[in-house]
């Protein structure tokens, strides 16, 4: 079936939108209402809109705003006690958006270049990243910050950036590495995309993790990006398109499972069973896909952890990812990984499924209302006086980095599995 058939199916489907019975129980927990107390900046609000385009009324400028603003974060779809699955909804409304209408030059030319040329190739990737590192390592980032010479804009959007990291993950593609002792796992590691480049070191963690706790990990080198910046962006041909290319990397395997450190990727992963449902070719292929996928935390805590861990003195506060939360329904288990580690002390900050504003890339395109979630978010942190905060999604790690440097107290930000690889590299006797 062509792509152009297939798009036919991307707009919100009366189905879902008759589940919504638009009793309001769902405005709370939606952090763009709490912001703005504006009804059509609400889930309810939204889905009201979306009942009105798929009823006629044309998709006007309005309409496109409210939808964009939406950090597709899914806390709604938690709170709502009629099952409406808003991430469906919102997702296909951006793709009927993107399908029927011209955004204005520059926002088509960002898009153009971040969703299908950037992410997409390794090539590009690894380009970009080299550039940026030049520009990070140089000292020329830190003569222009002294010089002052950046708009205030530019400003903003460096602090958001990502920090490169070399060598980049690329260099273990087509590896298999050893399960430390006996094989009990044979599982395959998606690498991410940015991830790449900007947390090479939190991948390599991850897979020591995994050999340590008796898994044989494979990092397939026909791999590549898992499409789900380009789903929550409405670009599904290229999310599809992607998808075909995972499954046709790691499908015949014969894995236990198909691992991935960050939650805004594994509810992509876990949802390829939709977003190809129409592709008669793959449609099966990606319900089988989908059901081997496994967030790493998940993963982990489904088996016996391996000791040792050494002792590690920590405050540690956890924040949901958005995805991993209320995509995947996994809130348990990270918090069982951590409190497994002796010493260290779990901290529970308000409301830590709340999103912290990261979203993908809209903290770069709407910058100040991820800004004053953020500054929420950072008073919620500071307040359980935690020397560490930890997360399971590198887009979050990133926005709570930035937090840190504006809001925070110097908190460390990392990854639950990074934390369990110091505890277990300390054991060693290695340096953590
Ligand atoms: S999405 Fe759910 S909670 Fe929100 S108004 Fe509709 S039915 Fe109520
Ligand atoms: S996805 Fe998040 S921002 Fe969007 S309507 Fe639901 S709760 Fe609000």
């Amino acid at each position: 079936m062509a792509a152009s058939d297939l798009a036919t199916f991307d707009r919100p489907q009366q189905s879902d939108l008759d589940r919504c019975v638009h009793c309001g129980l769902c405005l709370n927990a939606c952090p763009t209402y709490r912001e703005l107390h504006v009804e059509m900046d609400s889930p309810r609000g939204r889905i009201y809109q979306m009942v009105q385009v798929s009823g006629g009324a044309a998709i006007s400028p309005s309409y496109v705003e409210h939808i964009d603003l939406c950090l597709a974060c899914r806390g709604c779809e938690t709170a709502c006690p009629s099952g409406v699955q808003y991430g469906r909804l919102v997702e296909a409304a951006r793709a009927e958006i993107e399908n029927k209408i011209r955004r204005p030059l520059r926002e088509r030319i960002l898009r153009w270049i971040v969703f299908r040329r950037l992410l997409p190739s390794r090539l590009s990737l690894g380009m970009a990243g080299a550039l940026l590192f030049l520009y990070q390592a140089s000292g020329l980032k830190r003569l222009l910050g002294l010089l002052g010479v950046l708009p205030a804009r530019l400003r903003e959007l460096e602090a958001l950036a990502p920090e490169i990291e070399t060598p980049f993950f690329f260099a273990y593609y087509g590896k298999t590495l050893p399960a430390e002792g006996e094989r009990r796992h044979r599982v395959a590691f998606l690498g991410g995309c940015i991830a790449n480049i900007s947390f090479a070191r939190l991948n390599e963690a991850t897979v020591r993790v995994l050999q340590k706790n008796g898994c044989e990990v494979s990092i397939p080198s026909s791999q590549g990006c898992c499409g789900a910046l380009q789903v929550h962006a409405g670009i599904r041909d290229v999310a599809r398109e992607l998808a075909r290319r995972n499954i046709d990397a790691l499908l015949e395997g014969g894995f236990d499972a198909v691992i991935s450190n960050a939650g805004g990727c594994g509810s992509t992963l876990k949802e390829y069973g939709e977003l190809l449902e129409h592709d008669p070719e793959y449609a099966e292929k990606a319900k089988r896909f989908s059901a081997l996928v496994k967030d790493i935390n998940e993963f982990l805590a489904s088996i016996e952890l391996n000791p040792p861990m050494r002792v590690l003195t920590l405050t540690v506060t956890y924040q949901d990812s958005c995805h991993l939360a209320h995509g995947q329904k996994i809130r348990s288990a990270p918090r069982k990984l951590l409190e497994s580690i002796p010493g260290l002390e779990l901290r529970e900050m308000q409301l830590s499924d709340l999103c912290c504003g990261s979203a993908g890339i809209y903290n770069v395109v709407h910058t100040g209302m991820a800004m004053s979630l953020l500054k929420k978010k950072m008073d919620s942190v500071n307040a359980t006086g935690a020397a560490v905060i930890a997360a399971s999604n590198p887009g979050c790690m990133l926005q709570l980095r930035a937090g840190v440097k504006k809001f925070g107290h110097g908190q460390r930000v990392a990854h639950v599995v990074e934390i369990l690889d110091q505890a277990y590299r300390a054991s060693d006797g290695k340096p953590s």
